[in-house]
């Protein structure tokens, strides 16, 4: 997992890419340079090429924005998004990717990622395809505590980070606080993620001991508490449920992993982030895991390459704001690029924020909608046994029952959360109770 001169240079160039990526996309929803900042994250899919073993590298997904909607805001029908941080648009806009590709394989034409395996009619991942999560910064949460490189004093010495007091202050080591020169580590970046009720708590206490390290969190909203898991979170579900979440993974004989995650210029740390993502969950994943559910452990590495309208490292103080709309980009034939602005359209009001054609591509709702499509696409005798038995059923279920028609994935699911993530959060089921109607897509 440690970073090897290989992997910074992968870093660099799938870096490289997605910013070029991003600069190539229209103006609407990017952050006004130099007054605000944004977020970037992307799928990038590796293809090895057999013919002199050269690696090709495209981005078929990519998210931007920094926003979440509080609880009090939350969607009965599946048509608001709620999270809306790079890292779960890029997500939303890889499933798209996804569902484009099985529509096609179904249809009987080549997809470029899957074959069909004769024997249980599932989709398996091409050999040769790889995908790798690309995101600008740090994903917030757990992976974003990161003790904070004591400052250098002009002479070279290593000087300590000043605290604002309160009074209550009492240094580890009872020396007098601001002597010079010392080489205790005092301070950590912080995150705005919270401790998730009813597990572990900050200890809010002043430098290093403010936060709790290998705790659950939820996102900050603005002003109301969000239901959102914090995206270190999300990661280190995804290495061990795949990428693909459980509507996908009715079609899928394993679930898609990603194979490296790599983070641009900004506060990093790698054993940080090794720690977040994959080895705080690791001894109890062993536990339960099985030959389809596997906790994957990614290559972690940083590129040096800086986004230009990431946060900068000397903005902290600044008024530099973040931007307040989101890009979803997709590699797919139809509706590649969506702007949002609280978790809608851009420019949808209340008055047409209830028309279908108002409605994000990667919404709840849309995506239900690509499920049925996709079931629909199939003769009956090619779909998977389970899909097969239920298949007119399916039509008139709530999204919230399709969801539980994978039991290998719900099983698994429900074995993590009670032994691994047990104050993970639950949105209330009347969320999840829509039904979506197929005739309406067209
Ligand atoms: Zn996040």
């Amino acid at each position: 997992m440690n970073a090897s001169t290989g992997s910074k240079s992968l870093a660099d160039q799938v870096a490289r890419l997605c910013y070029s990526h991003f600069d190539n996309l229209p103006k609407k929803g990017k952050p006004l340079q130099g007054r605000e900042w944004t977020i970037v994250a992307a799928f990038v899919q590796r293809t090895a090429k057999k013919v002199n073993s050269n690696l090709s590298l495209k981005v078929v997904s990519m998210g931007t924005g920094s926003k979440c909607v509080g609880q009090s805001k939350l969607s009965h029908d599946g048509d608001l998004l709620n999270d809306s941080h790079a890292e779960i648009l890029a997500r939303r806009g890889f499933l798209r990717y996804l569902y484009h590709h099985m529509e096609m394989a179904a249809s009987g034409k080549e997809s470029d990622i899957f074959v069909v395996d004769p024997k249980t009619r599932k989709f398996t991942q091409k050999e040769e395809i790889s995908f790798l999560f690309f995101s600008s910064h740090t994903p917030c949460g757990d992976a974003s505590i990161i003790v904070k490189e004591p400052m250098k004093t002009e002479s070279g010495c290593t000087e300590e980070v000043l605290q604002p007091t309160n009074g209550s202050i009492s240094h580890r080591d009872e020396e007098p606080p601001l002597k010079l020169p010392r080489l205790e580590i005092q301070d950590v970046h912080r995150t705005g993620a919270k401790c998730v009720e009813g597990g572990p708590q900050d200890l809010k206490h002043p430098g290093i001991d403010h936060h709790i390290v290998g705790a659950l969190r939820t996102k900050p909203g603005r002003g109301d508490q969000t239901l959102s898991m914090s995206c270190s979170d999300k990661l280190a579900k995804w290495n061990i449920l795949g990428i693909q979440g459980s509507l996908l993974m009715n079609f899928l004989s394993k679930p898609v992993y990603v194979s490296h995650i790599i983070i641009g210029k900004c506060h990093f740390s790698q054993s940080v982030m090794e720690r977040a993502l994959i080895t705080r969950f690791e001894s109890a994943v062993n536990q339960i895991q099985n030959t389809k559910f596997m906790q994957h452990k990614p290559e972690i590495s940083q590129s040096q390459l800086n986004f230009r309208f990431g946060k900068q490292i000397d903005d902290e103080n600044c008024q530099v704001q973040p931007c307040p709309s989101s890009i979803i980009w997709c590699a797919c034939p139809v509706k590649q690029l969506e702007v949002a602005v609280e978790g809608r359209k851009q420019g949808v009001t209340k008055k047409t924020q209830n028309q279908s054609s108002c409605h994000l591509d990667i919404c709840k709702k849309n995506l239900f909608k690509k499920f049925l499509f996709l079931l629909s696409k199939f003769q009956v005798d090619d779909l998977p046994m389970h899909l097969k038995e239920r298949r007119t059923d399916i039509q008139t279920m709530t999204y919230n029952q399709v969801k539980r028609l994978c039991t290998d994935y719900v099983q698994m699911w429900e074995k993590v959360r009670i032994n691994i993530l047990p104050t993970w959060t639950t949105k209330p089921t009347a969320l999840t109770e829509f039904t979506v109607s197929l005739a309406a897509n067209s």
